[in-house]
């Protein structure tokens, strides 16, 4: 079970003065049980690319193949694809409408065309999955915490069982606090559900702690593609496009911390 990217290009607004090359050959491939983070600055094409991930927008030119199939082949089942690649947006809270979190969370389900009882199962076991409270079942979604709110929200995505999740930018708008909360409780998800996540952020902090490999885009190509250590090895290519430099001292660490090998060169930036 893999995700497949071949020679993917994106362009906005085709033929008019608004055009614009969001993805330029992009080709890559995400195998099943993956953690994976997509970095680079805001308008390098990270949104864009996932949005292709599940067929939400149609590349325009490339291939794209989920578990060997041709997304783009005729009578390919992009619903079916759409339930099993789920996406958290940007402030997904602001997608809560319903009177209870629960019902909020069954929405998915319901859409789904599953039974009443399936779904406050599933949405009950999401609920526990994102690690919200029994109690909070029956408030609404407005009274809770900004935290418990994305909660939630991520909550909803995974209660239509997603085998893939992509989480764009998640910690958006939270307190230091709350976005290692919502990392860490990630990082949890990718270990116990046995599904790929696909984690975008611009911040180096976020991704470098939790991921298996790291894709930095950038301008709409993909820069590097490849594990923590070696992408940050890169470091001055990395400063070079406003990516890493502050940070890299706290990226060695992190490393370090989880027992892994740091560049050679690390030690220098250290005292640096
Ligand atoms: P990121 O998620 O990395 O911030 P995006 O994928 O949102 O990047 O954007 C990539 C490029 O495409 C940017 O230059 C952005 O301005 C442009 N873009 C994004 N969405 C649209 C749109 N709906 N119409 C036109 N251009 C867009």
């Amino acid at each position: 079970m893999s995700i497949k990217l071949e020679h993917i290009n994106y362009v906005y607004s085709e033929g008019t003065a608004y055009e614009k090359h969001a993805l330029k050959d992009v080709s890559l491939e995400i195998p099943h049980g993956e953690f994976v983070g997509i970095i680079g600055h805001t308008g390098s094409g990270k949104s864009t690319l996932i949005q292709h991930l599940n067929g939400l927008i149609k590349a325009t030119s490339g291939a794209l193949y989920y578990n060997g199939e041709n997304i783009y082949g005729e009578n390919y089942n992009l619903r079916e694809l759409r339930n099993q690649v789920g996406l958290v947006f940007q402030y997904p809270e602001h997608q809560l409408f319903e009177v209870n979190v629960l019902q909020d969370v069954c929405f998915g389900p319901k859409n789904q065309g599953l039974s009443p009882e399936e779904c406050e199962k599933r949405a009950r076991e999401a609920l526990q999955l994102v690690g919200l409270k029994e109690k909070y079942f029956d408030h609404s979604p407005f009274d809770l915490s900004g935290g418990q709110k994305r909660r939630a929200a991520i909550a909803g995505v995974l209660a239509m069982r997603p085998k893939v999740l992509v989480l764009d930018e998640p910690t958006a708008g939270l307190d230091p606090k709350g976005r290692d909360e919502i990392l860490d409780q990630i990082a949890y998800l990718h270990e116990k559900a046995d599904m790929t996540v696909i984690l975008v952020s611009h911040s180096m902090e976020d991704i470098a702690k939790y991921v298996d490999r790291i894709i930095v885009m950038n301008k709409g190509s993909v820069m590097f593609n490849d594990v923590p250590k070696k992408v940050f090895a890169h470091y001055k290519e990395l400063e070079s496009v406003g990516l890493a430099a502050p940070q890299v001292t706290y990226i060695m660490h992190a490393l370090k911390e989880k027992g892994m090998d740091v560049p050679t060169d690390a030690t220098t930036i250290e005292e640096a």
